[in-house]
């Protein structure tokens, strides 16, 4: 029997065990994860900094998973070491460690593999500002923004009233800044580009985000870097600025994590290399997730990281040996009540670039910008805040590569439905409803012919909807129609 040891239990690692055991139930399956939870969805952690979910709710395993799935799994436990000639793997207890697999050890022991796929995700960049780091850890008072014990420390500091400085104003910045102000905190974000989210939007577009943001209470240090953490007090910025402050989170980037990768002397660039089989430069180890660097993804989004586990689960247990991972098409939604923002593909293409259409709407006022990159008739990219109907119309001509309508006008304002999705009927199984948890029409017609039949029940058992919330009219036209058309296959 195949020993396939995966590293790391987080969104990519959690997702390849259960795709590898949906298509194979006697492969010997063992996690190494180090964190002392089970597999959660970090996605969702903006939603706990809100308040709107738990911790609890946003769980992918309950304890009982890896017991019913036939799963060896070592909580709390990480790998040290990877020793390919003998193919093992040296893993050591962390602190604070629980242990849920009956098979442990002890604190120090070796695991053999025959496959070994590394899943260990990335770790918050800190910038280099004095004081911030104290012996090799976050000074008191700082918190990175990765985990749900990091939620925990955000929430016990976050009351009514308290200053926070958010460092970082890219997506995951803005979504724990806007969750810190609807918890009453007085919360400046602090950035060091011109514009907010520069990734995924044009000045004009991070322009009125910041102007949205700020009728929500929040205030911007753009083009500012923190110079100085005084704990108990705040920040001095570069320009010699104090920024008062009792709590300090850390969202100013991700790097992959690839240390054991490097020790190990795989191929690693920003991240760990890895081919359209999902091999790094030793076939019998792979890469999946925010560590894995492959040419046609953007990494640090779970979307790529939950396609590459499906491609992986095929290659490792047979069921298709010859799958390839070609890449994702991703699209970026910010979860923050109040504000609807979805960025999609080639987002910085200028207005007057000769081999593209570029089309662009203002209205600050009513925080509202959108703006479509088309290219051969198709949409190769948008930028829509404030537009939720457009936001989805657009979205859906750009999943399924449909040509745009002519009145691109019509497209820009949300109003030029695909002809053929007029009816959740038309959409293929594939087409993904929700995006923060990944959830296909598929899945959800699968779900409500096993019995989820009503919104809540939907959610519970898919996730569909517990994110955003943006998917929540979707979800429901495919429950309309699944009720009142019970179709035989979808
Ligand atoms: C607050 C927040 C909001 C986000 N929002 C979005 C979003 O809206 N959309 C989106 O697409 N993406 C979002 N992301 C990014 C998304 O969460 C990641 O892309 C996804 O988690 C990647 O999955 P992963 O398994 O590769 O890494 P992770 O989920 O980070 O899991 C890696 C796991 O490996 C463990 N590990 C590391 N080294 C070892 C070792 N040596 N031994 C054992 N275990 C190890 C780590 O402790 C961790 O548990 C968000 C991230 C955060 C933090």
């Amino acid at each position: 029997m195949r020993r396939v040891v995966i590293v790391g239990y987080g969104m990519a690692g959690a997702r390849l065990a259960d795709e590898l055991r949906r298509r194979d139930h006697d492969i010997s399956i063992t996690i190494i994860g180090s964190e002392p939870h089970a597999a959660y969805n970090r996605v969702l952690l903006s939603t706990v900094v809100a308040g709107t979910m738990t911790p609890e709710s946003t769980r992918l395993h309950d304890e009982k998973w890896a017991a019913e799935h036939n799963i060896d799994l070592r909580l709390g436990y990480e790998v040290a070491e990877i020793d390919r000639a003998s193919r093992t793997v040296t893993i050591e207890s962390t602190r604070g460690a629980s242990v849920l697999s009956e098979s442990t050890e002890g604190p120090r022991v070796s695991v053999q593999y025959d496959a070994l796929v590394l899943a260990t995700g990335s770790t918050p960049w800190v910038p280099p500002a004095e004081g911030l780091v104290e012996d090799g850890r976050l000074a008191e008072g700082v918190v990175a923004f990765r985990t749900l014990d990091d939620c925990a420390e955000i929430e016990a500091k976050a009351h009514k009233g308290a200053p926070v400085v958010v460092l970082g104003g890219g997506l995951l910045g803005i979504e724990a800044a806007r969750g810190l102000a609807g918890r009453g905190c007085l919360v400046t974000v602090v950035h060091p580009v011109g514009h907010l989210m520069e990734r995924q939007l044009d000045p004009g577009a991070g322009g009125v985000l910041a102007r949205t943001l700020g009728q929500l209470g929040i205030e911007f240090k753009l083009n500012s870097l923190a110079a100085k953490y005084l704990p108990g007090d705040g920040l001095i910025l570069d320009d010699g600025t104090h920024v008062p402050a009792e709590l300090v989170v850390v969202s100013a980037g991700v790097r992959a994590e690839t240390s054991l990768a490097v020790k190990a002397g795989l191929e690693v660039d920003r991240g760990i290399v890895v081919d359209d089989a999902l091999r790094t430069s030793d076939p019998r180890i792979h890469a999946i997730g925010d560590c894995a660097q492959h040419p046609g993804t953007v990494s640090g989004l779970v979307q790529p990281a939950w396609d590459q586990a499906a491609v992986l689960a095929d290659r490792l247990t047979g069921a298709n040996p010859a799958a390839r991972y070609l890449g994702t098409s991703v699209v970026t939604r910010l979860k923050a009540r109040d504000v609807d923002l979805a960025a999609l593909g080639d987002v910085h293409t200028d207005v007057d670039c000769p081999d593209s259409e570029v089309l662009c709407f203002q209205e600050p006022s009513r925080g509202r910008y959108a703006k479509l990159v088309l290219r051969d008739d198709r949409v190769a990219g948008a930028i829509v805040l404030g537009a939720p109907d457009a936001a989805a119309t657009i979205t859906q001509f750009y999943d399924r590569g449909i040509p745009a309508p002519t009145d691109r006008l019509a497209l820009l304002l949300g109003r030029a439905l695909p002809a053929e999705a007029a009816s959740p009927a038309d959409l293929p199984s594939s087409a993904v409803i929700c995006r923060c948890n990944t959830v296909s029409k598929g899945q959800i017609v699968s779900a409500w012919r096993s019995g989820a039949e009503t919104l809540p029940q939907l959610a519970e058992s898919t996730r569909a909807t517990t994110g955003c919330g943006g998917c929540k009219d979707a979800v429901c036209g495919l429950l309309d129609w699944l009720g009142a058309s019970q179709p035989a296959s979808a």
